[in-house]
């Protein structure tokens, strides 16, 4: 697993984002995710990590405009480019057709896989990357932004009834994690943090946290009045809205 460098701030984020040249609430989910990932990675220099072709995260960056892209042109087995017009500036298209070779070369378009939750998994996956605004502001000590699920869990989905719950909606999750709509802690529940998302209903992600292992989704289920209890849990103060977060 990376280790998260907890020490990151708001400017790496923030740079991160200068380098796309883009508005982060104009970003899509997958571009937040991969934001979330370069941070994960980014105690080491941002060019190391446009060199490092043999990650097997779910993005790549392009060596033209530097934008985080999960589909594009792979350059003999390592350099990226997002768009033909990033591919031409370094490489004509006669060029590229020689060295893609009818599929047989290093060189060829491809796609990098999004988060794609699997219901009947038997092994621990991944299943989001949860924002670092709440990691800080809970003091979680997580060795990693990500957020996993182990199989015992959908064994418990099934047993407290939430399975419905979980096949109405575990194709959101990875967005859910990474955009919520409220966020909280269950006073009884130290070193975990709750996200809520209103869709038709009011859904809740209680992630846990254990030590060795990293943040975990230790349930899913939809929220019963769910109006009224983030009133109500709004007003107490165990829940805020996501942009309290957000310094
Ligand atoms: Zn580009």
């Amino acid at each position: 697993m990376i280790n998260c460098n907890l020490t990151l701030d708001r400017t790496t984020l923030e740079e991160v984002i200068e380098i796309q040249r883009l508005d982060y609430n104009n970003l899509t989910v997958d571009q937040k995710l991969s934001i979330a990932k370069v941070m994960e990675l980014f105690n080491k220099p941002l060019k190391e990590i446009l060199d490092d072709s043999t990650t097997d995260l779910p993005y790549r960056i392009c060596r033209q405009c530097d934008k985080v892209m999960n589909e594009g042109y792979v350059i003999d087995a390592g350099d990226t480019y997002c768009s033909d017009a990033c591919l031409h500036v370094n490489i004509s298209q006669e060029e590229y057709l020689e060295m893609y070779d009818d599929g047989e070369g290093d060189s060829y378009y491809t796609t990098w896989d999004e988060i794609i939750i699997d219901p009947q998994a038997t092994d621990t996956q991944l299943v989001g990357v949860i924002p670092k605004c709440l990691v800080d502001h809970y003091s979680l000590e997580c060795v990693s932004f990500n957020v996993f699920m182990p199989p015992g869990v959908l064994k418990h989905l099934v047993k407290r009834g939430h399975w419905s719950d979980f096949m109405t909606y575990y194709q959101d999750i990875p967005d859910m994690i990474a955009n919520p709509d409220y966020a909280g802690q269950n006073p009884k529940e130290p070193n975990s943090v709750e996200i809520y998302k209103v869709v038709n209903d009011h859904v809740i992600l209680p992630i846990k946290l254990n030590k060795e292992s990293g943040l975990f989704l230790s349930s899913f289920f939809i929220l019963n009045n769910g109006t009224d209890k983030i009133q109500k849990r709004l007003r107490i103060g165990r829940i805020h809205p996501f942009s309290f977060f957000i310094k």
